[in-house]
C-alpha cells in the first residue's frame, strides 16, 4: 500500500543513535517493533498495574493488555489514514514501557521521592528504557531505535529536561518541547498513537470499572457517550442485558471513536495540506476527535476520574501501593547493597540508579522485596 506523503517512511527515517547496516526482510520501524517485543521491559507489562493491581483479579487490563488495545486501534486507524502501522504499532507498545509498577500511584510516589535529584516522569522514563537501560546488544545500551519511533515514545517533557537531553542530542527527540523551538507537534503516527491510548483506557477501564464492581450501569447513564451507545444497543436489542449490553455498548463507543478521529483528521489533512513529515511538525496537532466528540470524551474521562480511579477501595490501595514505593526507595538509598549498586561503575547518581530499579519492578517483584526489606506484608500476593 502508498502511504501518504505525510507519513514517516521508514525508508527516510532520521537514523538510529548508532548507525546500523539495514535488515535484508524488515524495514526500520518494523524492526524497531520487533525488538520493543522481544526486550525485557515490554515482557514486565504483563505484571504492571493499568489502574486495578495484578492480583486483584486476573481479567483486568495490565499495562500490556492495554498497550496491545492501543496498538490495534491505532493500527487500524493508521491503515484507514495511509499512515505509517509498523511505527505506530512500534510507539504505542513501547509507550508505556516507563510506568512503575502499581500504576499512576507509584509514578506519583516516585516523583516525590526524585524531588530534589531531578524527579521522575513515565514518559521520559519510557525513552530511557529503549535507550538506556535494555541490556541486550553487545555494540551499546537500549535497544537503538530510530529517531521517530523516539520521538512518539516521548509524548510529554518537562523543558528542563528537554534543555538536558537537547545537550545529548541536538535537535533531537527533545527540540520540540524547547522554548524557541519551531516545532509544533511529533510525527502523525505519534499524534495518532496518544489518541489511541486515550480512547484504549476510556474504554477498557469502564469495563474494568463494572467488572470490579465498583462501577454501575445505572451510574454510566450520566455519561453521554456511553449512554448514547447503550440506548442504540438496547433499540436493537432489547433483550440485552448485564456483560453482554456492557460490551456492545463499550464496542459502538469504540468503533464511533474510531470513525469519528478519521474523519476529523482527513478534514485537518485537507485544510492544512501538509506535503511533507517536516510540515506536519511545523504544524498544529491534526490527529484530533471532532469538537463534539473531544467533549464527550472529556467527560467520560472526568467520569472515571471521580467514579472509578478517585474510588475510596481504590484510593485504599493507592495508598498501600505509594507506601511500598517510598520505603523501597528508603531502603535502597540507605543500604545500596541491597540492589547490587556499584558506585564505581555506574552512571547515574545513586538516586536515579534507584529509580530506575524501582520503576522497572513489576507489581509482584516491589511487594516482595518490600517484605523482604521490611518484613511488612502489605499486599497478599501468590
Ligand atoms: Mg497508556
Amino acid at each position: 500500500m502508498t502511504l501518504q506523503p505525510y507519513a514517516c517512511d521508514p525508508a527516510q527515517s532520521r537514523g538510529r543513535r548508532f548507525a546500523e547496516p539495514a535488515a535484508p526482510t524488515r524495514t526500520e520501524f518494523a524492526r524497531d517493533r520487533d525488538r520493543i517485543v522481544h526486550s525485557t521491559a515490554f515482557r514486565r507489562l504483563v505484571y504492571k498495574t493499568q489502574v486495578f493491581l495484578n492480583h486483584e483479579g486476573d481479567l483486568f487490563r495490565t499495562r500490556l493488555t492495554h498497550s496491545l488495545e492501543v496498538a490495534q486501534l491505532g493500527r487500524s486507524i493508521a491503515r484507514t489514514l495511509k499512515l505509517n502501522e509498523d511505527l505506530v504499532e512500534a510507539i504505542a507498545l513501547a509507550h508505556d514501557l516507563g510506568h512503575t509498577p502499581f500504576g499512576h500511584a507509584g509514578q506519583d510516589a516516585l516523583n516525590a521521592c526524585m524531588a530534589e535529584h531531578g524527579g521522575f516522569e513515565h514518559n521520559l522514563q519510557s525513552l530511557r528504557v529503549v535507550d538506556d537501560l535494555e541490556e541486550r546488544y553487545p555494540q551499546y545500551n537500549g535497544l537503538n531505535l530510530s529517531f521517530e519511533t523516539r520521538e512518539g515514545i516521548l509524548k510529554h517533557c518537562s523543558r528542563t529536561n528537554a534543555k538536558h537531553l537537547e545537550s545529548i542530542e541536538p535537535n533531537g527527540v527533545a527540540e520540540r518541547f524547547l522554548e524557541h523551538s519551531k516545532l509544533r507537534s511529533p510525527s502523525l503516527e505519534a499524534q495518532l498513537c496518544n489518541l489511541a491510548d486515550n480512547i484504549a483506557y476510556n474504554a477498557h477501564d469502564i469495563d474494568d470499572g463494572v467488572r470490579s464492581g465498583l462501577l454501575s450501569l445505572e451510574q454510566l447513564s450520566d455519561c453521554s457517550l456511553f449512554e448514547t451507545y447503550r440506548l442504540e444497543s438496547l433499540s436493537q436489542y432489547p433483550q440485552l442485558t448485564g456483560r453482554r449490553l456492557l460490551f456492545e455498548a463499550i464496542r459502538r463507543m469504540l468503533s464511533a471513536q474510531v470513525y469519528d478521529v478519521i474523519a476529523a483528521t482527513s478534514a485537518n489533512i485537507e485544510q492544512t495540506q501538509p506535503q511533507n513529515t517536516a510540515q506536519v511538525r511545523q504544524s498544529k496537532p491534526m490527529v484530533t476527535f471532532s469538537e463534539p466528540m473531544r467533549m464527550q470524551s472529556g467527560e467520560l474521562n472526568r467520569f472515571l476520574f471521580a467514579n472509578l480511579y478517585r474510588h475510596p477501595q481504590v484510593m485504599e490501595t493507592t495508598e498501600r501501593a505509594q507506601n511500598i514505593v517510598v520505603d523501597l526507595f528508603a531502603a535502597y538509598c540507605n543500604d545500596p547493597t541491597q540492589f547490587q549498586f556499584d558506585e564505581k561503575t555506574s552512571t547515574v547518581s545513586l538516586h536515579r540508579a534507584v529509580a530506575d530499579y524501582i520503576a522497572g519492578m513489576t507489581d509482584r517483584f516491589a511487594a516482595r522485596e518490600h517484605e523482604r526489606l521490611t518484613g511488612q506484608k502489605v499486599f497478599i500476593t501468590s
